[in-house]
């Protein structure tokens, strides 16, 4: 037996009120040694519906960093099924190490057995370095596995779809800035041109927008390049930028204490998760500095959309992507909220999400 030391049982004991602290009802610790494998699943609320969220495997710098990576995801994944009137819950799944030396066959398997021995309380499907084949590899051992193949039935890459949404809620959030939705002219910086940025950039070039985009994978940003005509910026330099729009599709928290004041945009609008490092004072910057931000959770959640009818045995693309257009309405409604009463958009998303689980939770009460 491994002795616990003071120091170790004080950081577990940490992350327990951080857990208890964001209201987490299930967190598990997989670990397999033949395989190498290190994951956390976190399950936040399940008062819709099951929870459902991708699994992101990184390199985090240390353990810490990945639960709260997965602790806040998971939350945010709890939010964006609720305010898109989806009945899911949120969770999300992280696994920790280099997604190209580590993951192979077994690997993915094994941790497909993991997300099975939770009964269905979680759905996984793909999030950043996890792709479609891979969910098809956790398939074989787990029938919670979304995402696969329209070929088997799935409904494939959700990253086209999430980028539509978050188009919509661009031109939703440009309408209340600047009176028209239109993006013709439009200076826009885009950070990380991945699975839902390079699609994001299709559509801004094919409206007449000026794009600027930043990625730390040479690869991406010369998928990007051999098609449009667009200005690369070394990814430090994404932030200052002269830009009327800024839209964050790489890594959370790039919205801080040291990028505000850099941002030169009126109008935020990304894919990326947890975009606000911090939400209530981040949240507080931008709106004080007149910057309209449209939340991540609401505009980034055509991934999910699309998800859900596959869940339901009944997937067809055109549906998902009218479901995925209302985005524009709701990223309008909550402006005009926030506006009215005077408080942030990440905050007036929050309430209307925050209703909808606890007028839900009322309803499953009765017998
Ligand atoms: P991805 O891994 O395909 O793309 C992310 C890109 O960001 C990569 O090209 C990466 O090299 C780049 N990047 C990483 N760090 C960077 C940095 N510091 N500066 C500039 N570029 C950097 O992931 P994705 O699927 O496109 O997702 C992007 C974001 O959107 C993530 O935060 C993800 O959680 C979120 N999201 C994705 C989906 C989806 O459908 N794929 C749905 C909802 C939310």
């Amino acid at each position: 037996m491994v002795e616990v030391n003071e120091a170790q049982s004080t950081e577990v004991f940490s992350s327990f009120n951080e857990i208890t602290k964001m209201g987490h009802e299930q967190v598990v610790y997989c670990y397999d040694e033949p395989t190498g494998l290190k994951a956390i699943i976190a399950i936040h609320n399940t008062v819709l519906g099951p929870a459902l969220g991708g699994t992101r495997m990184w390199s985090y710098a240390s353990d810490q960093d990945a639960l709260i990576d997965v602790l806040r995801l998971s939350r945010g994944m709890t939010y964006k099924a609720a305010i898109s009137g989806l009945n899911l819950g949120g969770g999300k799944a992280v696994i920790i190490g280099d997604a190209k030396q580590l993951k192979n066959e077994a690997f993915l398997r094994r941790f497909g057995r993991f997300v099975d021995s939770l009964s269905g309380r979680y759905i996984t499907a793909e999030d950043m370095n996890m792709s479609t084949a891979d969910m098809v590899q956790l398939s074989y051992e787990t029938d919670y596995v979304m995402g696969l193949p329209e070929s088997m039935n799935g409904s494939g890459d959700p990253s086209p779809v999430t980028a539509y949404g978050v188009y919509m809620g661009m031109k939703a959030t440009v309408n209340k800035a600047y009176g028209i939705d239109s993006l013709q002219g439009k200076k826009i910086s885009v950070q990380g041109v991945g699975q839902v940025g390079h699609y994001l950039v299709d559509y801004l070039i094919k409206e007449g927008a000026i794009v600027t985009v930043a990625d730390i994978n040479e690869s991406n940003i010369k998928r990007v390049t051999d098609k449009h005509d667009v200005t690369v910026v070394n990814p430090e330099m994404i932030y200052d930028v002269d830009a009327d729009i800024y839209a964050p599709c790489a890594m959370g928290a790039t919205i801080n204490d040291n990028t505000i004041s850099r941002i030169k945009a009126n109008v935020i609008v990304g894919a990326a998760n947890n975009q606000l490092k911090d939400e209530v004072k981040h949240g507080d910057m931008l709106k004080q500095k007149g910057i309209f931000y449209a939340p991540d959770f609401l505009v980034n959640a055509g991934g999910i959309i699309n998800i859900f009818p596959e869940l339901m045995g009944n997937y067809h693309k055109e549906l998902a992507l009218q479901q995925t257009e209302k985005i524009y309405d709701k990223c309008t409604e909550i402006l005009n909220k926030a506006e009215n009463e005077d408080k942030t958009s990440h905050k007036a998303a929050l309430e209307i999400a925050d209703k909808r689980i606890a007028d839900m939770g009322k309803v499953k009460l009765a017998y």
